[in-house]
């Protein structure tokens, strides 16, 4: 009460929530002013019963005429998403934006209904061959993740991945799902006497956190029976050169573990000749973009024959994604790409379709 003007009103709203009703206040200047006498003051240590306590707050705040709302909506704009003040830690203040606010209701509600859907096993794989154009072998799968949501049907990574990835610990989980899933199925898979590989996607933070080697090694350790060199990771280009040194040293180590790896989506990444020599990678996967136009557009025929001639000079094996034609299948092996994988040889389809269509694909 003491930071406060005569006209002010502070209310106990209930439990640890209070309320201050501030008049005649001047947005931009005066109210942070206030609003920093304000936390300065709680944040003074009490002394009780010889007891130094130290008291944080989180403060929302709601401007009116701004925000424009009765008291009741006021007082429950500051209420409601002052999650916000307390993600920006405590002693902070938010200033309530209506539109900020619904985007921020909206990706809580998202992020919450993604939470549900992990815990009740919506998340399913979907797996798509990776071919040898030359002999027609199926060299492995690729483990693409897929939402089942009751309501909405069978959605794709990039309806629901982005609002993952912005929560570290969701986006591990989910992560750990998808490892543990994908090598559950390799085992069924080699029990059944289908001999090839599968390849994971990992994100930027899931390979950069400092668990993710320990983990991988526990949960191949659980599948003794699977032969390390049948799992290969599948690593953005992008994702690797963000911090580059400890990309290599990760890979490292997992290479020990006898772990392969591809960089994905490469040739979106401009990666130095240097940083290639460095990367311990397998595999450079040629982006679909290029793929795509190959037969059409000359530049992007010359990026996909560079990115087969580099491979070759760097001694890697070389995948192109996004093969949808015959015609792209044969430019493709006149180029010297001999490994593909696209719709025009299969779409990503459930665990349970790949026997069936492995009988008939010629
Ligand atoms: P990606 O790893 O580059 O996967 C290839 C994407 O291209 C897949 O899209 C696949 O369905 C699609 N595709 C395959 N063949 C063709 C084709 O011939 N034409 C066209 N137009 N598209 C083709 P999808 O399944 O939507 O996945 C998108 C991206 O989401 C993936 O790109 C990958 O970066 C990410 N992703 C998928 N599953 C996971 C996962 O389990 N973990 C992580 N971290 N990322 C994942
Ligand atoms: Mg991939
Ligand atoms: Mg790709």
């Amino acid at each position: 009460k003491a930071a406060l003007r005569a006209d002010d009103t502070l209310a106990h709203l209930g439990g640890d929530s209070f309320a201050l009703l501030l008049t005649d206040i001047d947005a931009a200047q005066g109210c942070p002013a206030l609003l920093d006498r304000v936390q300065a003051a709680i944040a003074t240590p009490l002394t009780v019963a010889g007891s130094q306590l130290h008291a944080t707050a989180s403060i929302r705040v709601s401007l009116y005429p701004k925000d424009n709302a009765d008291g009741d909506t006021l007082l429950r704009h500051a209420d409601q998403a002052m999650f916000l003040a307390k993600e920006a830690g405590k002693n902070r203040y938010h200033l309530f934006d209506p539109e900020s606010d619904r985007k921020a209701q909206c990706q809580r509600r998202q992020l919450e209904r993604l939470r549900l859907a992990l815990a009740r096993g919506e998340f399913v794989l979907h797996y798509q061959p990776k071919v040898d154009l030359g002999d027609g072998r199926v060299i492995g799968v690729e483990a693409l993740i897929r939402w089942q949501d009751p309501e909405r049907g069978l959605l794709a990574p990039g309806a629901f991945l982005p609002y993952i990835e912005a929560v570290e610990a969701m986006e591990r989980a989910l992560g750990d799902w998808v490892l543990a899933s994908a090598l559950a199925q390799l085992e069924q898979w080699l029990h059944a006497g289908l001999q090839f590989s599968v390849s994971v996607n990992i994100s930027a933070h899931q390979l950069m956190h400092a668990d993710f080697v320990d983990d991988l090694q526990r949960l191949l350790e659980r599948h003794p029976q699977v032969p390390r060199e049948r799992l290969e990771l599948e690593i953005l280009e992008t994702a690797a050169l963000t911090d580059l040194p400890r990309a290599i040293a990760v890979m490292q180590r997992c290479a020990a573990l006898v772990v392969r790896f591809a960089l994905d989506d490469f040739g979106t990444g401009y990666s130095s000749l240097t940083y290639l020599r460095k990367l311990p990678v397998d595999t450079l996967k040629i982006d679909q973009s290029f793929v795509r136009d190959m037969l059409v557009d000359p530049d992007d025929r010359a990026i996909v024959d560079g990115v087969i001639r580099l491979a070759a000079a760097f001694n890697r094996h070389v995948i192109a994604e996004g093969v949808e034609t015959i015609e792209h299948g044969l430019a493709l092996q006149r180029l010297g790409c001999r490994l593909a994988q696209g719709y025009g040889i299969a779409r990503p389809m459930p665990a349970e379709q790949l026997p069936a269509w492995l009988r008939d694909w010629q």
